[in-house]
């Protein structure tokens, strides 16, 4: 056997460093959208504008009024492991915002065109940092106070990579998903979004109730029961359908923890629990559910899209969860027994 001289080694190349990141957090469009709303949410927006061309291959641009970037840390901005959001283990255990590894910014930018363009409280005007021209020019520029993100051409420097994106129509079912998924979870924002220059969604500042309704629509469940329990530090609300208007298939299910969009075997298995003696084994609940508990109980940062999570005691969770449901099953069931006798 001849084995192949072995090649000296060397430390890759920053920029190399994030694009072999951003495979992990950059999948398609939909990742740029997560990230960049959860961005604009962590700054405090209460009114984020995102307009898409082409289902995001050709334009992703998001505008909120959150607190802004200092003019002089929009380069930290875009540097990897470079955030505001912790500064220790202790905060990262702590940890509330949706954001936490000072990568998001960076991956995008390696992968794609950017126009980085904020405002701060202090500032007189907006500034912004624009990658276009190959190396990121500064410059003075317009805006209110807040933020704006222009991606443009996704993968335009990773062909291969630009190969596996789908059609438009599919990469916008899965950006709009996102925003959905954000918009749910955050009725103190207002949220518009645009497609080609359409305007798709709008939806003003509310309650959480009045939310779910304005987003779900016309797929709001018949009869849908409105979940508000607590138990100690552990807060459950949300909607779920009655069992007998489950559906045969397994959409409208969004499950939160801290705000915080989960998929999760733990929660997953709660719900169901809660359904088991009353739903048919090939119907799928609809549910919007938002569980709160304390950041120390739960750990995000297992995956980099951190849609997963840990729970320090996931039997107390799940037992928790599966009560608060069953609980709210068996009142709305009284109630229309109730009604129907009169
Ligand atoms: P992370 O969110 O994990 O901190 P990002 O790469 O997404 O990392 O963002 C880097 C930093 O840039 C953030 O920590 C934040 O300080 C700042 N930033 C990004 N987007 C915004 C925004 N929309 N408004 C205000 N600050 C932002
Ligand atoms: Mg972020």
């Amino acid at each position: 056997i001849r084995l192949a001289p072995q090649r000296a080694i060397l430390e890759l190349p920053d920029h190399l460093i994030s694009q072999i990141a951003a495979g992990e957090v950059v999948e398609r469009p939909a990742s740029v959208v997560k990230e960049l709303l959860e961005n604009a949410l962590d700054a405090g927006a209460t009114d984020i504008r995102l307009r898409l061309v082409e289902g995001g291959k050709t334009l992703i641009d998001i505008t909120d009024n959150g607190c802004g970037i200092a003019a002089d840390q929009l380069p930290l901005a875009i540097t990897r492991h470079a955030t505001s959001k912790i500064r220790s283990l202790d905060e990262l255990e702590h940890v509330e915002s949706m954001g936490f590894r000072g990568e998001a910014l960076a991956s995008i930018a390696s992968v794609a065109q950017m126009r980085l363009t904020s405002r701060n409280d202090d500032a007189h005007h907006a500034t912004s940092i624009d990658n276009s021209s190959g190396t990121w020019q500064h410059q003075a520029s317009s805006g209110e106070v807040g933020t704006r993100i222009e991606v443009s051409h996704l993968y335009y420097n990773t062909p291969a990579r630009r190969k596996f994106l789908k059609t438009d129509g599919t990469e916008l079912s899965h950006c709009v998903e996102h925003f959905t998924r954000a918009a749910l979870a955050n009725p103190h924002c207002a949220f518009s979004l645009s497609h080609n220059d359409k305007v798709s969604a709008f939806y003003p500042v509310t309650d959480w109730q009045t939310r779910i309704q304005d987003v779900l629509g016309k797929n709001l469940p018949e009869h849908a029961i409105w979940v508000n329990q607590a138990v100690g530090e552990l807060q459950l609300v949300g909607m779920i359908c009655p069992p007998d208007v489950a559906r045969a298939r397994a959409d409208t299910q969004y499950a939160y923890i801290n705000q915080r969009f989960v998929r999760d075997k733990v929660v997953n298995h709660a719900i169901r629990t809660a359904y088991a003696d009353v739903l048919h084994h090939a119907r799928f609940p609809a549910y919007v559910l938002f569980l709160d508990c304390p950041a120390q109980g739960v750990d995000v940062n297992v995956h980099p899209a951190k849609t997963e999570v840990r729970f320090r005691d996931s039997g107390a969770m799940h037992q928790f969860i599966a009560n608060a449901l069953k609980k709210s099953l068996a009142q709305t069931a009284s109630s229309r027994i109730t009604t129907s006798n009169d």
